[in-house]
């Protein structure tokens, strides 16, 4: 049976994937990506993608950096945020008070990943699809992917971005603690009959927390992390868009279903290790999070930046020293972010503790009027 060497494998050309695969390959490494479902490069003007997202400038600088950000007819951005709790409590900040243009850029899943794509097929990146790996193997010189074909793969690094349930990571025998949350995010996108004026709405609902975050035109886009998520699916498009307004305090008018809801589980991943022996993993495959603060893939676009960075152009890609400093660089940041959203969550889901809504909606008013405190919120959504 063949047999291929590389200097970098990446399995799983997802968003997350992808990048690193472009990012390598700019520093003039071997790369083979294995993908099973490559994304539709055309066809996508028509509809929009449900599945949203807002990038941080520092994550759209890195994409723009690999050629691989889309055209701006189809970017949204967020100047401000109004966050409300359940009950009085509100904070509201703007990219102003900190100087910037704005929050983050919302671009949709398809046209990234399209982007992503385009770029990766007019490189040199050896694309291998319709293949899933069968097998995989290390020893202290390399790592080996068997498919399922029986084609053997052999790099100096395997890099695994193959999503949240990874098979890599299992295979590799990497323990993880996985927590559900007991909630889906459903996402949709609507027409609103007011201007979003380019401000992203979050509700702490009690049992959920919504969020409409700003879509081109007089269009948004809701991730809604609730547990009875059925009972959204099952309704018609007119009773979904009257529900999704009525939640929202028709803070935008009447809105019109776009794009029917879908859903996602809401888990809590976290890998004992993110590297071992010749293998990383990074993305969806390394840590997941609660959507509440809409940061699951700009952690992973940094996770395919450092590592990138940590690889570097010369030597060997899977270096232990190199795996490691890799690893440590963001460890800080994924704990940081998935605590921060666990902590958020709980908070806003003890309804039976005496005085905690109160204290709550204290909690994000007072915040509210601490200019300090309220610019590092906002610095830490532009990712400054
Ligand atoms: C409906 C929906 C809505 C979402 N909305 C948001 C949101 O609003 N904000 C947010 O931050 N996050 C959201 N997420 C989560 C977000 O999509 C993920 O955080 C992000 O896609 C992770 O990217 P990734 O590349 O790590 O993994 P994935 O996107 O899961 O990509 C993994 C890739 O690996 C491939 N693969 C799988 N198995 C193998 C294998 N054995 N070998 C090789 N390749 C394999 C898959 O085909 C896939 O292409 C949403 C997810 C869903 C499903």
């Amino acid at each position: 049976m063949s047999e291929q060497t590389f200097d970098v494998i990446v399995s799983g050309g997802g968003l997350v994937g992808a990048s690193l695969a472009l990012a390598l390959a700019r520093q003039g490494r071997e790369v083979a990506l294995v993908e099973p479902n490559p994304p539709a490069l055309a066809g996508l003007e028509a509809g929009w993608d449900a599945r949203i997202y807002a990038v941080s400038p520092q994550n759209q600088a890195f994409l723009a950096s690999l050629a691989a950000w889309p055209g701006a007819e189809r970017i949204g951005r967020i100047a401000s945020m109004d966050v409300r709790g359940d009950l009085d409590g509100r904070l509201v900040f703007s990219a102003a008070e900190i100087g910037a243009t704005e929050l983050a850029s919302i671009a949709e899943n398809r046209w990234m990943l399209a982007s992503l794509w385009q770029a990766i097929r007019q490189s040199d990146i050896v694309v291998i699809e319709g293949q899933r790996a069968r097998h995989f193997d290390s020893d202290v010189r390399q790592a080996k992917l068997t498919l399922d074909d029986g084609r053997i793969l052999k790099a100096a690094l395997l890099a695994g971005a193959d999503g949240a349930n990874s098979w890599l990571r299992r295979e590799a025998g990497i323990a993880a603690s996985v927590k559900s949350y007991g909630q889906s995010g459903v996402v949709a996108n609507f027409a609103c009959e007011r201007p979003h004026g380019e401000c992203a709405r979050q509700w702490f609902l009690g049992d959920g927390v919504l969020a409409w975050l700003p879509l081109p035109g007089n269009r948004i886009s809701m991730v809604w992390s609730m547990s009875d998520s059925a009972r959204l699916l099952a309704l018609d498009d007119a009773a979904l868009a009257d529900t999704v307004a009525r939640a929202g305090g028709e803070a935008l008018g009447a809105l019109t279903t776009m794009t029917p809801a879908a859903a996602f589980p809401l888990r809590l991943i976290r890998p004992e290790h993110v590297v071992r022996q010749r293998l990383a993993l990074l993305g969806d495959a390394a840590h997941t999070v609660h959507p509440l603060a809409g940061q699951g893939v700009n952690l992973g676009f940094q996770d395919a930046a450092m590592l990138a960075a940590s690889i570097g152009r010369q030597g060997d890609p899977g270096e232990w020293i190199r795996l490691r400093r890799y690893e440590r660089s963001r460890r800080e940041a994924v704990l940081t972010m998935q605590t921060a959203c666990d902590g958020l969550f709980r908070l806003f889901h003890q309804p039976a503790l005496p005085g905690l809504a109160r204290l709550r909606n204290t909690g994000l008013s007072l915040v509210n009027h601490l200019g300090p405190l309220k610019r590092q919120l906002a610095r830490v959504a532009v990712g400054f």
